[in-house]
């Protein structure tokens, strides 16, 4: 089958940016990082100097937003108005913010027509987000939903913080991580939750190339259904 569209979903720190990037790059696919868009729209709207609660001006700032994002899994490449922005976007104040940003109804429309636009110039593609499996892309070949213990969770991107200088504070993590994830589930624009026809996987316990094994079989499976 020559045309691939995979969905991945689910919290932070589930695994889910490694995953997808070596599942790509093992099924010879491009990837998008959707959830890097919504960090640089927080960024621009930060930039503005607009307060981020303030959903009106959040997308008036948001219509103009000049994002260039890369889909090659090896190379993260995001710029914001011709600058590079990808260590910025992991930002705390960037982490803090994003959420309300993406909570924005016209925000999400802006960055979901961005995410198909891209998305179908691309034959084989792995997409990584909260709602690609329910919203963006809703026929996805297939639609995986990651998920892990909150403890797992913080525990990872703890470590992943540590690694990239970003400081270690697991309690911190920890409360970040349930913020969000309450945010992210009982907003009401596209709240995180599994497709109905996603495969879900429970990363807690699992290593990283396990799940991908796991994922190629699947993917295989369901593309050889289909031909
Ligand atoms: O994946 P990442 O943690 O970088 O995403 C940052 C934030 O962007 C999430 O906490 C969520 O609020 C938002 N997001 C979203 N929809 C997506 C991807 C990310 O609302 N498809």
């Amino acid at each position: 089958m020559d045309s691939l569209v995979i969905a991945m979903d689910g919290p932070s720190g589930t695994g889910k940016s490694t995953v997808s990037r070596k599942l790509a790059t093992a099924l010879d696919a491009r990837y998008l990082d959707t959830g890097a868009m919504y960090r640089v729209a927080t960024v621009w709207v930060l930039r503005a100097g607009i307060d981020p609660s303030d959903a009106d001006k959040v997308a008036d700032v948001v219509e103009t937003l000049p994002l260039d994002i890369g889909t090659d899994p090896a190379v993260e490449a995001v710029t914001l108005a011709g600058e590079d922005v990808t260590s910025e976007i992991r930002g705390a104040a960037v982490t803090q913010a994003v959420s309300a940003v993406s909570a924005v109804p016209r925000v999400r429309d802006i960055l979901v027509r961005m995410q198909r636009e891209i998305s179908s110039a691309q034959p084989r593609i792995v997409v990584e987000g909260r709602d690609i499996g329910t919203v963006v892309l809703t026929d996805a070949h297939v639609k995986v939903f990651l998920t892990a213990s909150p403890e797992a969770r913080a525990d990872r991107r703890n470590k992943q913080n540590t690694t990239e200088g970003r400081g270690d504070d697991y309690q911190a993590v920890l409360a970040d991580v349930q913020r969000r994830d309450h945010a992210d589930s009982t907003r009401a624009v596209s709240p995180l939750r599994p497709a109905e026809d996603s495969v879900i996987v429970d990363t807690s316990e699992l290593d990283m190339d396990g799940v991908v094994a796991a994922l190629l079989q699947v993917v295989s499976e369901r593309t050889g259904a289909m031909q």
